[in-house]
């Protein structure tokens, strides 16, 4: 394994895992490898409502960007691969068609990453996939540990859409539903739009959830919702998934999604939310999804994409910097 040895090839020759990161063939050696955090994909779209094509979003997040594996941030001042172990860990076995089977798939190669002690970073798929990440990790930490923190346009609480439980309208209601997380540890940033209706919102309260829409983040300001947010998701839990839904950023900066909902976040307003969150918490898993590159005319919604997993991984090493986690 020539793990410290930055990889200087141009980002567009070789096989494309994510960054050139090296890749892991089974979960024998993720055990040995003790990564810090492992990208997984998740190329699925069966559980979509409306414009599809995300099961492309992985291959396209990992192909996406110039950056190298010396990649600096400028911000935070590291470089997040001198200081962590990151693998990339392929795709799940995802089933076209047949959203359980993929669940399974999902969850099984995520718990896998949760149980070598490592943060699986998904990449999606729809967000059908949340619902299993999640579960896994949330099972290999213990109940009631983790709290979700998770930025979308759409609150995806509801029972069905036409009947499917496992559609990308659904996976926060199961995630509840099934105890995976405490409903006031669910956070939602970035509510806009025309959807869910009142009694979805009415189910939401019961739960105890909390959520912010893009009309309390316009009134108070992000930073102030960002702090509660956090906050919040740590009432009860002391680690945090972070669930990126893609289209909480305006159309503008994520026109490859399958369900856009103008008047969103800007991508610098969700690239400083996905560095404090991570900074500010102890982050045991993340994904990004909704990333459909048949919708993404000029490639910058997997551009995004990419550099919020680059951002947690940047705030990750910072932490490490510093002599935290
Ligand atoms: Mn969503
Ligand atoms: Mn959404």
């Amino acid at each position: 394994m020539v793990y410290d040895r930055m990889d200087d090839r141009p980002a567009f020759v070789g096989i494309p895992t994510f960054l050139h990161l090296p890749a892991l063939a089974d979960a024998e050696a993720l055990q040995q490898e003790h990564p810090d955090a492992v990208i997984v994909g998740a190329p699925t779209d069966t559980a979509v409502t409306h414009r599809p094509g995300a099961r492309f979003g992985p291959r396209a997040i990992r192909a996406a960007s110039n950056l190298r594996r010396g990649s600096y941030h400028l911000g935070l001042g590291v470089q997040p691969f001198k200081l962590l172990r990151v693998f990339d860990y392929g795709d799940a076995d995802v089933v076209p068609g047949d959203i359980e089977r993929t669940n399974q798939a999902v969850r099984a190669k995520v718990g896998e990453v949760a149980k070598a002690g490592a943060r699986p970073i998904v990449l999606g798929g729809d967000h059908s996939v949340t619902y299993p990440s999640v579960s896994a990790v949330a099972e290999a930490l213990g109940r009631g540990r983790l709290g979700v923190v998770h930025f979308d346009a759409h609150a995806d609480t509801a029972n069905d859409s036409w009947g499917v439980l496992l559609s990308h309208g659904t996976p926060m209601r199961r995630l509840i539903e099934s105890g995976a997380v405490p409903g006031r540890a669910f956070v939602q940033v970035g509510l806009r739009g025309y959807w869910p209706p009142p009694s979805v919102f009415d189910w939401m309260r019961e739960q105890g959830m909390r959520w912010h829409t893009i009309h309390d983040i316009q009134r108070r300001g992000f930073e102030a919702v960002l702090t509660e947010a956090i906050e919040q998701a740590l009432d009860g839990p002391d680690r945090i998934y972070l669930s990126v839904d893609i289209d909480v950023l305006d159309p503008a900066y994520a026109p490859g999604t399958g369900t856009p909902e103008p008047g969103g976040l800007t991508a610098r307003e969700l690239l400083q939310a996905v560095r404090e969150v991570t900074l500010r918490t102890e982050l045991a898993g993340a994904d990004v999804v909704e990333v459909s590159p048949p919708y993404d005319a000029a490639g910058i919604t997997a551009e995004v994409a990419h550099r919020v997993v680059m951002e947690i991984l940047s705030a990750l090493a910072a932490k490490r910097a510093e002599g935290g986690a």
